[in-house]
């Protein structure tokens, strides 16, 4: 591992910083923890910590003695000085007198002793840095160091490549009780570089944030060095694993079962095979995971649904293809902070081949991790005194053999922090079981980190939005509706794919939502370009739940005379693009089993005809009883259809051109045709929009059509 230490960047940032009159200590501590954070073989995602011992002045400007430590949860890539918070260091070191300090006195006297009192709750892993002596230190779960050490003999192997450069200690959960342990360890050998903490990761110290920072590239080093070493001792005596020699170019340990021909019967793509034929492509494996991974039929009769995000590559494909790939990827975390991200292992299937019923096959290893899910809790919840409150069962790592792995989370974000350290745990374990046997902390052990208070406090305590863990696509999202649509169910905590011809304006749209929208072309008239949208929204999120069907365009004539040509492109768009899209949609909804929701932007037309807008409101009129049937006919697998019937709405088919022209016509000004109903009021996108989210969150309403026109007693539902 390289150093990325570049001194004129520290000192560009103590200079940066000391405008805002940052010290000189606490902007270096910045600056190495973004190093530390910026390389995912060191942390990932709020894991690890770092710390300074300096003086600054209280809110009453004296001088105190502080530890400027991370606060708990943050990420170390993009630390702020406000992220390290300080606190008093004399009575942190007091601590270690006590006895025993448990995790709720912790935090209070941690907090109660910070010199801001608005600060972020400091690290579970304060105590420890507290205790050592040295200005800086440094923590992070580097993956070489777990590779060493998440083995049986992990603490021997340790010792062995650090030789009494590092203290090494023994497992314990963090908290006070590590803290103290740590620096007895520290202190018994008062010349350590730093410590490696059984099963859980490593600290370096240092005089200088620079020392501090050399030494942990220094000691993952060493342990990169051991792994290498070690890994072509293991390769040549142990027959279950084929050799390397088999493998690609880039990759550089053995695929364990895939070009052995041991039990898996398709080819890996490190024996130059590419995914193996007869494989369901990813497109159709996802909704099934999807849908197997959801908890079905929770509270009124709504489902608990996850975002997939889905990583590939060889690293992954060794891994998931190996014919051991139950045992060493399900021994448990490689770290004990992730298994509140992670859950304590993964969800393995079988490989999606079509002939074997992957479907049921999935349906069945979903059903059985949640059952285990609730024996684990019920089993170690007893053993606290029955104090703790069950999370949700949902696996939040799924390995496909032969297609890759897939992280799932209530929102796109967590599942892709999954994802992250659903990679690192490959690397992890891969790198554990080249030079030993991968092995995590116990059961009990990884409860207690799961179920811990602080752990569960750096989720935060959000309340979750109501479309939550569901993914919305939006046709015609370029346009008026589309974007007011986009804007409605991303607030309403969905993820949205945002479809419309021109991928310009849907992109457009996709930026101003603030969240990480998926912009794709799609022509409704197109079955193709449909179906390969559809795909990728589902190799995107995972499937589909809400589809608002809004692309549209208006075509007039009077019906006597008007030419056929002219009818079948209003056809092929407003009704046959619905029509499209909804099939699509269903396709993937029944592949999840969870039910889902059609959402058709049909027209005043389709009820009160215009004068010559039969081209355009004849498909309208159509798609209307589309909605119906799709109700009648897709209700038993729980999809529900409903359309919105909306007048004079400023968009591409009412412009503010044909709005000054039809007002002018009419002797009206703008304002008063615009706002030509019973309500006497302009009915805008954004009302179309609620009228869409509130049928997508009326879980018992389908076949419905709602009206919004601001009051058009001649386009009125009898
Ligand atoms: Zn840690």
């Amino acid at each position: 591992m390289q150093s990325s230490f570049v001194r004129a960047d520290a000192e560009a940032l103590v200079a940066h910083y000391a405008k805002a009159r940052v010290s000189r200590d606490l902007a270096l501590r910045v600056y190495t923890t973004r190093l530390l954070g910026a390389d995912p073989r060191l942390v990932l995602h709020g894991g690890g910590n770092t710390s300074v011992k300096t003086r600054m002045p209280d809110l009453m400007e004296r001088e105190a003695e502080v530890l400027c430590v991370k606060g708990s949860g943050a990420d170390m890539a993009a630390i702020e000085p406000a992220g390290l918070p300080a606190v008093r260091l004399a009575e942190l070191r007091l601590l270690r007198a006590r006895e025993a300090l448990s995790d709720e006195e912790m935090v209070r006297l941690q907090r109660a002793n910070l010199i801001d009192p608005m600060a972020p709750n400091p690290s579970v892993e304060t105590l420890l840095h507290a205790f050592v002596p040295h200005k800086f230190v440094d923590h992070t779960h580097a993956t070489a160091v777990l590779s060493l050490i998440d083995q049986p003999d992990g603490e021997a192997r340790a010792a062995e490549v650090y030789d009494g450069r590092m203290g090494i200690v023994p497992y314990i959960m963090p908290g006070f009780a590590l803290a103290k342990k740590a620096a007895e360890i520290y202190e018994a050998n008062a010349a350590a570089n730093g410590l490696i903490l059984h099963k859980h990761g490593i600290f370096t110290f240092g005089g200088s944030a620079e020392e501090a920072y050399e030494r942990m590239i220094d000691m993952v080093s060493l342990a990169e060095a051991a792994l290498r070493r070690g890994r072509r001792a293991v390769f040549a005596s142990a027959p279950t694993l084929p050799s390397p020699a088999s493998g690609g170019g880039s990759i550089d340990f053995p695929s364990p079962a895939a070009c052995g021909g041991g039990s898996i019967d398709f080819p890996s793509p490190a024996c130059g095979g590419g995914l193996g034929r007869g494989l369901l492509r990813l497109a159709e494996v996802a909704p099934i995971v999807r849908g197997a991974c959801a908890l079905k039929d929770t509270a009124n009769g709504a489902h608990r649904r996850l975002i997939v995000e889905f990583r590939s590559g060889d690293a992954i494909l060794n891994f998931v293809n190996g014919a051991d790939v139950r045992r060493y990827a399900t021994a448990g975390v490689v770290t004990p902070d992730h298994t509140i991200r992670t859950k304590n292992w993964p969800l393995v299937l079988d490989a999606p081949q079509e002939s074997r019923g992957f479907a049921a096959s999935t349906a069945a290893a979903a059903a059985a991790f949640m059952a285990n899910y609730r024996r684990y809790f019920a089993r170690h919840n007893a053993r606290c005194g029955g104090i703790k409150t069950m999370l949700d069962p949902q696996p939040r790592v799924v390995l496909v053999p032969g297609l890759g792995l897939f992280g799932l989370g209530r929102s796109k974000k967590d599942a892709k922090i999954a994802a992250d350290l659903a990679e690192a745990a490959v690397e992890t374990i891969t790198g554990a079981e080249a030079i030993g046997r991968f092995e995590s902390i116990s059961e009990a052990d990884m409860f207690d980190c799961e179920y811990w208070s602080l752990e569960q406090a750096k989720l935060g305590a959000a309340k979750e939005l109501p479309l939550a863990g569901q993914i919305a696509a939006i046709t015609g999202a370029g346009g008026a509706i589309g974007a007011a649509a986009a804007k409605a169910f991303v607030a309403a905590g969905a993820e949205v794919a945002l479809l419309d011809v021109n991928e310009v304006a849907a992109r457009t749209v996709a930026q101003a939502t603030g969240r990480a929208a998926l912009a794709l072309r799609c022509d409704v008239t197109d079955a193709a370009s449909v179906q390969a949208a559809f795909d990728n929204v589902a190799e995107s999120f995972g499937g589909v739940d809400i589809v608002v069907s809004n692309a549209g365009a208006a075509w007039q004539g009077r019906i006597g005379e008007v030419d056929e040509t002219t009818l079948h492109k209003s056809f092929d768009l407003n009704f046959y693009g619905h029509q499209r899209v909804a099939q699509a949609a269903v396709r993937i909804m029944r592949a999840q089993g969870t039910g889902g929701c059609l959402l058709f932007n049909t027209s005043k037309q389709a009820i009160n005809p215009g004068p010559n807008f039969g081209p355009y409101g004849l498909p309208k009129a159509a798609t209307l009883f589309l909605a119906r049937q799709y109700a009648l006919d897709h209700g038993a697998d729980g999809i529900r259809a409903n359309a919105v019937n909306a007048d004079r709405i400023r968009s591409g088919l009412l412009t503010d051109a044909m709005i000054a022209e039809r007002a002018k016509a009419r002797g009206l000004t703008e304002a008063e045709y615009m706002s030509g109903n019973l309500l006497g009021r302009e009915v805008t996108a954004e009302d179309v929009a609620q009228a869409f989210l509130a049928q997508a969150l009326a879980l018992k309403t389908t076949a419905d059509v709602t009206t919004v026109d601001g009051g058009n007693i001649a386009a009125a539902l009898r």
